[in-house]
């Protein structure tokens, strides 16, 4: 730290990325990236005649990409918000509709960003601790007078909350935005979309990174009622009114034009969980019921730090992570049937080592 930081920067402790070697040389299955390419869309999208026009500022209402989106999710543009990467939209929300008098309240077990943006704030917030089998209690996120905000599916467990259960956390903060952020939505859980018109309550985060192969892009979007909408634009006008590139709009235009493409290649990465969930029950993992692009795995003779670090040794990169109540677990992407082959080959041989 230098001595000119910030008093109230002092104590930050920030977000970890999972491993992003450069030399390529490892099987990666550590931060859910998908393992097909962008669309084909995508790549026409991405002409010379584009880049040419890089001397140009792009559309700070990104006006193209929401119509779409919009049409796509059978909202209006006012119900869409644009961002670089749903971190982003996390990052305006937890400055929207939080501060001192109105905490935020998230999982014990979730993802990690969360507690780093509500740090970056200097917000009081509050966890509520997942069930012994991993899955979110409800009944912990109503009279809390609190933001909520949670994953669905969570990570990095993969479970996911129903409809009902979601429209049951509206229903209990009736003055409080409920985040859900739908990172891993497409891979098999149900979104709260159904609610948008409902609850002006709900916010839902989704993002560009996991089924929609565009991580290096950087994508996110919202979806929300029009003032909430216009709240979070509040703040994106406030920080960053040009915080999406010109290659981005046009490789999300594509993308959502392709969406056929992507629905495809979301099947085929679920039936390669399934695959790779027999296989790894077969061999004495036990795992949770993820509906994310990803699967949570511990085994009773492999302590979870020992199998990442023995894994990364054999060329594989998976995610482990240090909170002591899932330190027996690793995180695994669900790449493609080759990919997966390779780990299970390295896990079975880790496994003969013991
Ligand atoms: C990956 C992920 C995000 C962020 O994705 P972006 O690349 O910033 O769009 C947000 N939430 C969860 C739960 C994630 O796993």
């Amino acid at each position: 730290m230098s001595r000119f930081l910030s008093a109230r920067f002092a104590a930050l402790q920030a977000y970890t990325p999972g491993e992003q070697p450069q030399d390529m040389a490892y099987t990666k299955l550590n931060t859910n990236e998908s393992p097909y390419p962008p669309s084909p869309g995508v790549f026409a999208a991405l002409s010379s005649s584009e880049i040419a026009r890089l001397q140009l500022y792009p559309d700070p209402e990104g006006k193209r990409l929401r119509a779409k989106l919009a049409a796509r999710y059978g909202v209006s543009p006012q119900n869409v918000l644009l961002a670089n990467g749903s971190d982003e939209i996390l990052n305006f929300a937890f400055m929207a509709f939080c501060d001192s008098a109105t905490p935020v309240i998230f999982p014990d077990i979730s993802y990690g960003f969360y507690p780093v943006y509500a740090r970056l704030y200097g917000l009081s917030y509050k966890t509520a601790p997942l069930k012994e089998d991993f899955t979110i209690d409800p009944k912990h996120y109503g009279g809390n007078d609190a933001t909520v905000v949670l994953a669905n599916p969570n990570a990095p467990t993969g479970i996911a909350l129903s409809l009902e259960q979601i429209e049951a956390i509206l229903k209990a903060n009736p003055d409080h935005i409920v985040l859900v952020d739908e990172a891993y939505v497409d891979f098999g859980a149900q979104s709260a979309l159904p609610l948008l018109g409902r609850y002006d309550n709900l916010l839902i985060a989704q993002t560009f990174s996991k089924s929609r192969s565009l991580a290096g892009a950087r994508l996110g979007f919202a979806l929300a009622s029009e003032d909430v909408i216009a709240d979070l634009d509040t703040i994106r006008y406030s920080t960053n009114p040009y915080n999406l590139n010109r290659l981005t709009l046009l490789a999300g235009e594509a993308a959502v034009e392709d969406a056929a493409y992507y629905e495809a290649n979301a099947q085929t990465i679920i039936q390669t969980r399934a695959y790779t969930a027999a296989a790894l029950r077969e061999l004495g993992f036990a795992l949770t019921n993820s509906k994310a692009n990803f699967l949570f795995a511990s085994h009773p003779a492999l302590p979870g730090g020992a199998l990442y670090r023995r894994l990364k040794e054999l060329g594989v990169l998976v995610r482990h992570f240090g909170n002591p109540r899932i330190q027996n677990y690793v995180r695994i992407t669900v790449g493609t049937q080759g990919q997966m082959d390779t780990l299970l080959a390295c896990v079975r041989r880790i496994l003969t080592e013991q």
